[in-house]
């Protein structure tokens, strides 16, 4: 018998299948997936591999094949399943096959498991109430917060107190030694107890959500040996999409088959987890990206034993191996943390859907604001739709206004704060409700954008704002298309042509200027570089231990604040002039959310969105929530270019020390791109160097997704041969 092997080493060179011969001891031992150790190279140096394929015959002669020399017994295996996964990331996604295993693999050491543990608490409400006031006088905050949840809830998993309530060892032992809390150990495997007594408050569903699970679990049941379907749950938050998780979770259970469920590690947060513990016991487990690798291989052990029926945990959380998932759940479908950072990088819905048909299970994706693509898909009929209209909380939608500076500018307010901004800030803090002021920028800006006209300046070819390189000349970094730099906008003539430049610290140094005496918590890249920090200002803004939240992005994901009645979206229009295809896509989403931050609790909230460009549809419709309207105007500016998910499209990254051979092997890549494909730039990727590397971008753009794909193995193959020295080459689907 002889087996064909991938070798445990991230090089292009050795991404290809081996053969090896089994020898006679290890026949029947070794099969697919299982892990080996062959001696590899010139020097016969034992390499870790994985065999993908069997075989009786080889077409090498007999005396040069080599023997696989043991197999490895700390090593998982793969499954079938996995190696089949692993062959679509590679495909899809452009990486070796090494490297799209280990992204199947969820855990690859073994170790011994730890054993999951429940704080239980002993003494009654009043006395940990008590307690609790005790710890806020001695400022003793990580004991405070335990105490605090305790008033709550009776039991709560060990996981979640440290992971979550960031309550060390230590001071779970002492409250132990003290008789405040025991320690509970599972003792059986299967034991699925509820956390509480109250746990059982499941609402009657609304007829919209008894619709959404009856059709799904139709089709989940109708489809037991594969063939399931994809569905999209359209609802803005509050609408009740989790609770339909929360039934799905159950009925899938109750089949004996087992779910995953997704959510963005941002959302992870200590509130959503405790429901899932409320309804599911020590059933369920939690994946997140600050476990061990040791804690990691538990939680994989676990599942695939049986002894867990539900993981939630960001995009890695797919690869959990459980040994029947009838049901994959993303939640937050169109965030972009579901897209891996590191080579594979794979988009989570496209790699969950792909799961679902090799395992025959179900997958639903759940959004306010869906990805284009996905509504795409639903609309087309790939997917099914369906809609939650209604907010089950109570709280109403904020009144939502459009402030249009570019008439602040003009009557002479130059400031970063709208008249009418600065009086509603002035209300809140007065009347001791919270404020969120939300400035829309990542990273650095380099764009142009006028603050008399808002205009930006862009590429005519590429439908996307101009990079203002150094050395005075804009550029587009799609097409390369440049242009002399300029001091007035080409549109009104105006000279303040530079946009909003301030960041949070400027926003935050105008508060405590105009406010001396307002509490102001600030959240941003500089304010959450600790571990823990993020976390840690959330929670005294929860507390309410300030007026004012300011911060980026990360202040409109995940917590969930009732008494913030007020949010201010400083320059809405920042993130529509970054210079890609995705900007509107993004800014309504962002605004959605924003908005949605005000008016949580039962006093009415309001939101105010400034910007240059208030009549931008992104603005326009995410002031109306009008999701519907938003797609339309969208798809319609893809479709001119041709942008995804109108057509496919990939972004090369071609980087070196030596400027001259990024260019020409961007030159010489794009020559080998023939039609169907077309190959657009290459140019200077935004920011044109990197540690003293060259960066160029180069965009292949086609209407069939196979032809691009192709393509791009027809790149990867030339490269194995072509004469690049340090030149790094790097595909990225957008
Ligand atoms: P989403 O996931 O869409 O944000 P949730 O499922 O979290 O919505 O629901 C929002 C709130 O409404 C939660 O507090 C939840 O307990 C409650 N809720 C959900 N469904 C119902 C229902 N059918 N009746 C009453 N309250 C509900
Ligand atoms: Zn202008
Ligand atoms: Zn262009």
């Amino acid at each position: 018998m002889y087996a064909d092997v991938i070798i445990d080493i991230s090089h292009e060179k050795v991404d290809r299948i081996f053969q090896y011969a089994i020898p006679e001891r290890l026949e029947g031992l070794i099969g697919i997936g299982s892990c080996v150790d062959v001696p590899f190279g010139r020097g016969n140096t034992l390499r870790t591999a994985y065999v993908v394929g069997l075989s009786e015959k080889t077409d090498y002669p007999e005396e040069r094949i080599k023997k696989i020399a043991a197999q490895r017994e700390d090593a998982v295996p793969v499954t079938a399943d996995a190696i089949r996964l692993a062959a679509f990331l590679k495909r899809t996604y452009g990486s070796t096959m090494i490297a799209a295993l280990r992204t199947v693999l969820p855990a690859k050491k073994t170790v011994r498991p730890v054993e999951k543990k429940t704080v239980v608490r002993l003494l009654s409400v009043e006395k940990i109430r008590s307690l609790y006031a005790e710890c806020g006088r001695k400022k003793q905050s990580a004991k405070e917060r335990l105490l605090g949840e305790l008033i709550r809830e009776e039991r709560i998993p060990c996981e979640l107190v440290t992971g979550k309530l960031h309550v060390s060892a230590k001071t779970i032992q002492s409250l132990a030694e003290d008789g405040v809390i025991r320690l509970e150990t599972r003792t059986q495997l299967r034991n699925p107890v509820r956390l509480s007594e109250e746990s059982d408050d499941r609402p009657v569903l609304s007829d919209e959500q008894e619709e959404i699970l009856r059709e799904i679990l139709r089709d989940f049941r109708e489809h037991k040996d594969g063939g399931r379907g994809v569905s999209l749950i359209h609802g803005i938050t509050g609408s009740g999409k989790t609770e339909v998780y929360l039934r799905l979770i159950e009925e899938v259970i109750a089949e004996g088959e087992q779910c995953i469920m997704l959510i963005p590690e941002i959302a992870l947060t200590y509130q959503t987890l405790m429901r899932f513990y409320k309804r599911f016991g020590d059933r369920v487990s939690v994946l997140h990206s600050r476990l061990s690798e040791g804690e990691r291989y538990d939680q994989c052990l676990r599942a695939e034993r049986g002894e867990i029926d539900v993981i939630i945990g960001p995009r890695s959380a797919l690869f959990v191996p459980f040994p029947k998932p009838g049901m994959v759940i993303m939640d937050e479908e169109h965030e972009s943390s579901y897209i891996s950072e590191q080579n594979p990088r794979y988009h989570t819905r496209e790699t969950a859907e792909e799961l679902c048909r090799i395992k025959g299970a179900s997958l639903v994706l759940g959004s306010a604001t869906p990805s284009l693509e996905a509504y795409h898909k639903a609309v087309t009929g790939e997917y099914r739709l369906f809609r939650l209209t209604r907010r089950l909380t109570g709280g109403t939608l904020p009144e939502v206004r459009i402030i249009d500076m570019r008439k602040e500018l003009s009557s002479g307010n130059r400031s970063m704060f709208s008249e009418d901004l600065r009086k509603a800030l002035e209300e809140r803090i007065g009347r001791g409700e919270q404020s969120m002021l939300f400035l829309n920028r990542r990273g650095y800006v380099s764009f142009i954008s006028c603050r008399a006209c808002g205009e930006a300046v862009k590429c005519p070819h590429c439908e996307v704002s101009l990079v203002r390189h150094r050395g005075g000349k804009l550029m587009c970094h799609y097409c390369g298309y440049e242009t002399a730099d300029i001091d007035r906008c080409p549109h009104c003539g105006s000279k303040y042509i530079s946009g909003f430049r301030a960041g949070t610290q400027q926003v935050e140094d105008e508060v405590k200027r105009i406010f001396p005496k307002a509490k102001v918590l600030r959240m941003d890249a500089d304010t959450t570089r600790k571990k823990d920090s993020y976390e840690e200002i959330l929670g005294a803004f929860s507390r309410g231990e300030a007026d004012v939240l300011i911060g980026t992005q990360m202040i409109v994901k995940g917590h969930d604040f009732p008494k913030v009645t007020l949010v201010g979206i400083i320059a809405a229009d920042l993130s529509l002039n970054e210079s890609d295809f995705r900007t509107g896509e993004r800014t309504f989403q962002l605004l959605t959310q924003a908005c949605g931050r005000a008016g949580r609790g039962s006093i009415p909230g309001e939101a105010l969105i400034q910007t240059y460009r208030p009549e931008h549809y992104s603005i326009v419709l995410s002031a109306t929530q009008d999701y519907e309207a938003f797609y339309r105007e969208e798809m319609a500016c893809r479709g001119l270019c041709g942008y995804p998910p109108e057509g496919n499209m990939l972004e090369i990254l071609i980087t070196s020390a030596v400027e001259k051979r990024a260019l020409g092997l961007a030159v010489a890549l794009k020559k080998r791109c023939a039609f169907p494909v077309s190959a657009i730039g290459p140019a200077p990727a935004p920011i044109p160097k990197i540690n003293d590397r060259y960066r160029y971008h180069l965009y292949l753009k086609c209407a069939e997704k196979d032809a691009l794909l192709d393509t791009r193995q027809a790149l990867e193959d030339y490269l194995f041969t072509a004469p690049v020295e340090t030149e790094t080459v790097s595909f990225t689907v957008l």
